[in-house]
This record gives structure tokens, C-alpha cells and sequence, in this order.
């Protein structure tokens, strides 16, 4: 489904998300204060603007309220971040992303009414250093405090040709495996009961942080 999209700053971040989305064949409107980085996304983004997002008659001149999402990139200025969301958010945009710098700015994204609030830095930093600790931890995305999904390699011998039942993850360790990951052959996506984890299966689990890392020195 063809949605449209607003991002706010053009940094790495802004800048990645605009690319990937117009890849996409989605709707973009690209807005930095910087002309050079405008230029930059000129044959990329769907329309690329010079503005100051801080001004609200720009927000508004631009038909900000009309888009289904908005993604707040700015980089360095925490306070500009911060008044933009608000704005926004009281203009009545359904879906906000900001990026936040660190902790406090992300709870004062929160409070302002930011509907996602993402910490690219930080969890990339989280998602390498567990696939450094583990070389079996392939991927590592924390989805809340609670949960996280990880890909995992199987390399021990003894959980070939199990089935999930038998393997009973959910019971053991309060693990989902939600899909599996064979080598040349389709991502099986929620797997079902007797589906039989193979040699150089990678399995695709949720669950707490602690889980996956008892799990990741069983399987491996
Ligand atoms: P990153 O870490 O993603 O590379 P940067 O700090 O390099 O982030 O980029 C943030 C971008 O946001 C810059 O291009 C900057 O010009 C833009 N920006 C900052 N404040 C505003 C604002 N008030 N209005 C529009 N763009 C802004």
C-alpha cells in the first residue's frame, strides 16, 4: 500500500530512510535547512525542501498535518527535535518517529507524544556487541524491555532432525521461534509444531534477552 511519508533532517539516519523508502515506490517529502543536503535528495526523494522545521508556517505551508507518517531525524539539536515532535504532534500527524540522542531525550520524545521513538546508534551498538559475544548470534533486535528477536545459528549436533515440539523452546526457556532461516531455500515463517530443525538452520526467536543468550549456549 502506497503511504506518504515526511522526513525531517537529512543526516545519515534521514537520509538512509528517504532512499529506502523512495526505493520503495512510496511517497517522499524531504525537508532539511540545509540547501547542499536538499540537493542531495533532489532526484531521490518524491519533492526535497529547504526549511527550517522549527517554523511552524513552514510545517504548515508544506501540508505537514497531512501526512500518515513523519520521521523526526534531526541529529545534534536535542531542543529543535524536541519542538518539532511537539508540533507535529499537535497538528495531528498519526504516526511521529523521532530519533533520539540518548535516554532523556528519547523521555522527553515520549512525553511530547512521539508515537515511536527509535536510538539508531545505540542499537546497532547492541545488536554488534551480541554477535561479538556469541559469533552464533547472527542478529539481535531488542523490541522492548521485555523482548527481543534473535537469529541464532544451530551448530550443535545434538538439536538436528528435532522437531520444535520436541525441542519445546517455549516451555524450557519461554522462547518463541518464529521462523527459521534455511540456506537456499525459503525464510519459513511461524513454523508449525513438528517442522524438523535441520543442520545450518538459523532460528528466528522472541523472547527476554537473558533467554536467548541460555538458549545461544545450548544450541551452540
Ligand atoms: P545524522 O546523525 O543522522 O547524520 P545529522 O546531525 O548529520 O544527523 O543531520 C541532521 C540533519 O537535520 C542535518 O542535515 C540538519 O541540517 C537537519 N536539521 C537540523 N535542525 C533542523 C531544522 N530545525 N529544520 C530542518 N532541518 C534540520
Amino acid at each position: 500500500m502506497k503511504q506518504n511519508y515526511a522526513i525531517i533532517g537529512l543526516g545519515r539516519f534521514g537520509g538512509s530512510i528517504c532512499r529506502t523508502l523512495a526505493e520503495a515506490g512510496q511517497e517522499v517529502l524531504a525537508i532539511d535547512a540545509n540547501e547542499d543536503r536538499v540537493n542531495e535528495y533532489m532526484n531521490i526523494a518524491t519533492y526535497a525542501v529547504v526549511g527550517n522545521a522549527q517554523d511552524e508556517a513552514v510545517l504548515r505551508s508544506l501540508g505537514i498535518r497531512n501526512f500518515d507518517y513523519v520521521i523526526i531525524a534531526i541529529g545534534e539539536d536535542i531542543q529543535a527535535s524536541i519542538l518539532v515532535t511537539l508540533m507535529i504532534k499537535e497538528m495531528g500527524v498519526p504516526h511521529v518517529v523521532a530519533k533520539a540522542q540518548n535516554e532523556y531525550h528519547a523521555r522527553v520524545l515520549e512525553k511530547v507524544g512521539a508515537d515511536r521513538v527509535v536510538h539508531p546508534e545505540r542499537d546497532m551498538g547492541t545488536r554488534i556487541a551480541h554477535n561479538l559475544v556469541s559469533k552464533n548470534i547472527l542478529d539481535f533486535i531488542e523490541l522492548s524491555d521485555e523482548f527481543s528477536l534473535a537469529e541464532i545459528r544451530v551448530t550443535n549436533p545434538k538439536f538436528f532432525n528435532c522437531s520444535l515440539v520436541k525441542l519445546n523452546f517455549r516451555q524450557k526457556y519461554g522462547l518463541t521461534v518464529v521462523a527459521i532461516r534455511r540456506p537456499n531455500a525459503k525464510i519459513i515463517v511461524s513454523p508449525s509444531a513438528d517442522e524438523v530443525v535441520l543442520e545450518n538452520d538459523n532460528l528466528l526467536v522472541i523472547g527476554n534477552a537473558d533467554d536467548v543468550d541460555l538458549l545461544d549456549r545450548k544450541l551452540n
